[in-house]
């Protein structure tokens, strides 16, 4: 009998979360800072060791089981969901964490695909799920980045660390700073009484992965240029914006505007720290708002309904900040709102969503939790 939730006496579940990025936007791939929360969606692992060295793995979510076999010499991606449980196993093991085979049961409520890491959240449970059943000690760092390396290597994804980290740390009541070269970070106390609202734009245009790799190739560009005229230059996050100003003018234009997105987020994602430390919540808004026309003017990343949904949500009263989150062309943006105008604040963005673009709004409204645990 496999594991279930619904009988957790022959099991141990666990659980890690799915993230939004508060601030801090196209800054990971360029060592620069971050500024994550992990959510109440969560993705659960209920697992039961087994004798042998087989690990059985149902995914309730796509009603479909899949075995792995620990001891296979060559373990290969499949192109398949399991390729994110897998990938965090091999990892493991290549790192001398001899596993045991389990029957691992897989359940979500973070929504697939949607932009908040779901992978992530998959590849942390089961991690932790795994390494636990084993009764090897977490470092939940060393997790997070096993997981990433999963993702990047196993499953043939090319992503930062932030979102493996902020579900391996977070801490509930707190938004997290990471430094994204070094890994040192901060957590910080969120107001009790706002609530992290996400709103799907639930459009997704086509150019999304094309320009992410010309981004980074214009990052890449932009830092070459730099590390000519200054002295250890490895990313753009070495570059300061007084450095921007003083040799900025021999970019061409469109690099020199990609690189002012990221060297002025990576400011902005410091003075947002400070703001949150003060509780400062009109300047953190304000800055989220610089964010998003940073994004939308400089990086270009932006697109017609994400600038529609932030500029609703920026009229609304009782919303204290608002921007695009994640890649771009798509997908959905933050909103810190007052939790008591948050009944108004859905009601008027989806209305107003609706009336714009025909399209009706998926909006999450969320706070922020824990990063993974057994429960
Ligand atoms: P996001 O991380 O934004 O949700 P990704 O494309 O990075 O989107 O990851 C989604 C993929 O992760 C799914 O297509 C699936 O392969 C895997 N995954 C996530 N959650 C589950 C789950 N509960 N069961 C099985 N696979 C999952
Ligand atoms: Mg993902």
């Amino acid at each position: 009998m496999t594991p279930s939730f619904e009988e957790p006496r022959f099991a141990r579940i666990y659980r890690a979360p799915g993230r939004v990025n508060l601030i801090g936007e196209h800054t990971d791939y360029n060592d620069g800072f971050v500024m994550p929360a992990a959510i109440d969606l969560f993705t659960y692992a209920a697992i039961r060791p087994r004798d042998d060295r087989a690990l059985f793995i149902p995914s309730e979510n796509f009603s479909e089981s899949v075995e792995f076999d620990l001891n296979q010499p060559d373990p290969r991606a499949r192109g398949h969901w399991s390729d994110y449980v897998c990938g965090v196993a091999v990892m493991l093991e290549r790192v001398g964490y001899k596993l045991r085979g389990a029957d691992l049961t897989i359940r979500s409520d973070v929504p697939i695909g949607a932009g908040l890491s779901s992978s992530a959240a998959i590849e942390v449970a089961a991690g932790f799920a795994l390494l636990d059943n084993s009764s090897f000690e977490i470092d939940r760092v060393e997790l997070a980045t096993l997981c990433q390396k999963a993702e990047n290597e196993f499953v043939g994804m090319r992503c930062g660390i932030m979102d493996q980290f902020i579900s391996c740390n977070a801490q509930a009541g707190t938004a997290l700073m990471l430094d994204c070269r070094s890994l040192d970070f901060n957590l910080l106390s969120l107001p009790e009484d706002v609530r992290l609202v996400i709103c799907n734009t639930m459009v997704k245009h086509e150019l999304g992965s094309s320009e992410y790799n010309t981004r980074r190739a214009e990052c890449e560009a932009g830092v070459r240029y730099f590390a000519t005229l200054l002295p250890n230059i490895r990313a753009l996050r070495d570059v300061s914006i007084e450095d921007l100003d003083r040799f900025g003018a021999g970019l061409n234009e469109v690099v020199y505007k990609r690189c002012r997105h990221v060297i002025t987020e990576n400011a902005r994602v410091a003075e947002a720290a400070s703001a949150l430390e003060q509780n400062d919540l009109t300047r953190f808004g304000e800055l989220m708002a610089e964010s998003h026309r940073s994004l939308r003017d400089d990086y270009e990343v932006s697109c017609a309904e994400l600038n529609i949904m932030v500029d609703l949500a920026a009229s609304v009263e009782g919303v204290h900040g608002a921007r695009m989150t994640g890649g771009g062309f798509g997908g959905s943006t933050i909103n810190l709102v007052k939790t008591e105008r948050v009944p108004e604040f859905k009601q008027i963005v989806a209305t107003g969503y609706q009336e714009a673009t025909g399209i009706s709004p998926e909006i999450l409204v969320c706070a922020a939790a824990a990063g993974a645990t057994r429960i």
